[in-house]
């Protein structure tokens, strides 16, 4: 715990992320293997210069069908954020998912991106401003899939920030469903600060946690999680891992959000 607590940035971020990179076909097939012989199913919904993109399904085990609660889980749609697919495929490795809740796991949304170390698509578009009237082949492919789904109970879309200092969380919240917030940053305080910046991203937070009051409505440049919202689920959380961290740091922080979030759901 007290090495945990020791960790600090490391000050490589100026002006952006400049950090480890991945080799995001390596990672890809490493989830592919993880998801062999353990039940996913895989979709293809996308393909494009030689990348796939992936969606994996993991239903309630037989068994244990009592509840019909589906979680949706997106990582990669900036490219240099490394530690989103990276925490995908260490979930799925570990394979710790509760019997009763059906998984939506997109691994990687923006492949091309991590190739380049960049936060945009290889066109420059940054996809998580595309969701309103999307333009990008992927958004649309990704939108299409999504509309083929069932509503999600929760949604959570992982990604990293290179400026902050700890980890924190977006929460959006609008039917006032019991909040998983206090509950991943309980988790996450254990092997990543949190930042405690009483205003990150010019919004207010506290002990990590910014529910932002803002109606989807009034924003031109939707991101995932607007879309998620108004279209598929009535909460969720955009997890932001501190990318100024070792990357270890930040894989684990974005682990134990997730899990933190499954444990506590049911
Ligand atoms: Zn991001």
């Amino acid at each position: 715990m007290h090495e945990i607590l020791r960790v600090q940035k490391l000050g490589k971020n100026h002006g952006g992320y400049h950090g480890e990179t991945i080799d995001i076909r390596a990672v890809l097939n490493e989830v592919e293997t993880a998801t062999q012989s353990r039940g996913w199913a895989s979709e293809i919904f996308h393909a494009h210069d030689g990348f796939k993109w992936l969606a994996l399904h993991r239903s309630p085990e037989a068994a244990s069908q009592k509840s019909e609660v589906g979680i949706y889980i997106s990582a990669g749609i900036h490219g240099d954020e490394p530690a989103g697919p990276l925490a995908a495929l260490k979930l799925l490795q570990e394979n710790h998912w509760p019997p009763d809740i059906e998984i939506f796991l997109l691994p990687c949304l923006n492949p091309a991106g991590f190739t380049l170390n960049k936060r945009e698509n290889a066109d420059g578009t940054d996809l998580n401003r595309d969701y309103r009237n999307p333009q990008a082949a992927e958004t649309r492919a990704h939108i299409a899939w999504l509309e083929r789904q069932p509503k999600f109970d929760l949604y959570l879309c992982l990604h990293e920030d290179w400026e902050s200092h700890g980890f924190y969380l977006y929460e959006q919240n609008p039917y006032a469903k019991p909040s998983l917030a206090e509950k991943m940053i309980g988790a996450v305080q254990k092997v990543c600060p949190i930042d405690q910046s009483e205003t990150i991203e010019e919004r207010a937070a506290k002990n990590g946690i910014v529910r932002p009051n803002i109606s989807p409505q009034e924003r031109p440049d939707w991101p995932e999680a607007f879309y998620l919202i108004t279209q598929k689920s009535r909460r969720g959380y955009t997890l932001e891992a501190p990318s100024d961290f070792p990357l270890p740091v930040r894989v684990n922080a974005l682990v134990a959000a997730v899990n933190a979030a499954l444990i506590n759901l049911l």
